[in-house]
């Protein structure tokens, strides 16, 4: 897709790099854990989530759409998606808060906490500059990050790739990138579910003081949440995207963006446009950060 210079006048002015699609044969091989390729042309969802963005943006005038977090920041309590932790639970999370990047990547490598490291390749810990200002937090790997031992690989990772390279982001782990260009990115759920099936409640929870250990040494000025189970671990609400989404939330003080999940938007293509949307309200609220 060729973008007019207007549109990319009217990008440049919202402060967001314009990124040109490679060619549409150019394109990864399948991840058998993700939608079939032939499904739906990579380039052309990322593209398109890309055109639709200015009238919507046109219409909605320059300028932040701030609106209070709507859900209380963080779980002062337990929630359904969350059942209560047993006493080595909460010494665990305790020991959990204590380490440093590399010991914290360690205990996530050897974590048998739950029944998913049974059939784990390995845990997918993280990748990304480990201080950035932006912080992705998706589901839990499938299959070829399961092999790989890197979060968002397959076909989402590819979207996921577009959107921050459109936003300007890298996920680099080092490099000139300042800070503001940042992104580390991190799952709910280290381990792979088997089959790809959702992660179930107790596992979420067992994983979670890597996802807080991760988030407090990352220090973000701005989280995306994508998809549901983010959400449920960051919100502790099982309230739907479609409800969440276009507001600013916060975790720990931190503003939070809910959006869709890549794997999903790579199914639903009609929400692609709300998810550039969130992109959008999470670059100018990052600005605003700071
Ligand atoms: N989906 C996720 O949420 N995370 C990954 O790492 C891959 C797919």
């Amino acid at each position: 897709m060729a973008w007019s210079e207007r549109q990319q006048a009217m990008l440049k002015g919202m402060g967001l790099r314009v990124w040109t699609p490679p060619a549409p044969d150019e394109t990864a091989p399948a991840d058998s854990a993700e939608p079939p390729r032939q499904a739906v042309a990579l380039t052309t969802v990322a593209a398109t989530v890309m055109e639709q963005v200015v009238p919507t943006r046109r219409a909605a005038g320059p300028g932040p759409v701030l609106a209070p977090a709507a859900v209380p920041a963080v779980p002062a309590g337990r929630h359904e998606s969350h059942p209560a932790p047993d006493a080595d639970a909460e010494q665990r999370a305790r020991h959990i808060a204590t380490l440093d990047w590399p010991a914290l990547r360690q205990a996530a490598a050897d974590c048998k906490a739950c029944g998913l490291c049974a059939e784990r390749r390995q845990a997918v810990f993280g990748v990304g500059h480990p201080r950035a200002h932006w912080m992705v937090v998706g589901e839990a790997p499938g299959e070829q990050e399961d092999l790989k031992g890197e979060p968002f690989v397959g076909p989402s990772g590819e979207l996921l790739d577009a959107m921050l390279r459109a936003l300007g982001l890298s996920r680099a782990e080092d490099g000139p990138a300042p800070p503001a260009q940042r992104v580390y990115i991190a799952n709910t759920v280290k381990c792979r579910p088997p089959r790809n099936r959702n992660p179930a409640a107790d596992e979420m929870a067992r994983c979670e003081p890597f996802l807080v250990r991760q988030i407090q040494l990352v220090q973000p000025r701005i989280i995306l949440a994508m998809g549901r189970f983010a959400v449920q671990a960051l919100l502790r609400t099982t309230e739907p995207i479609g409800k969440l989404r276009g507001r600013v939330h916060s975790y720990q003080g931190v503003p939070l963006i809910v959006t869709y999940h890549p794997a999903y938007l790579l199914r639903n293509l009609p929400d692609k446009a709300r998810a550039w949307d969130d992109l959008c309200l999470a670059a100018d609220t990052a600005a605003l950060a700071g």
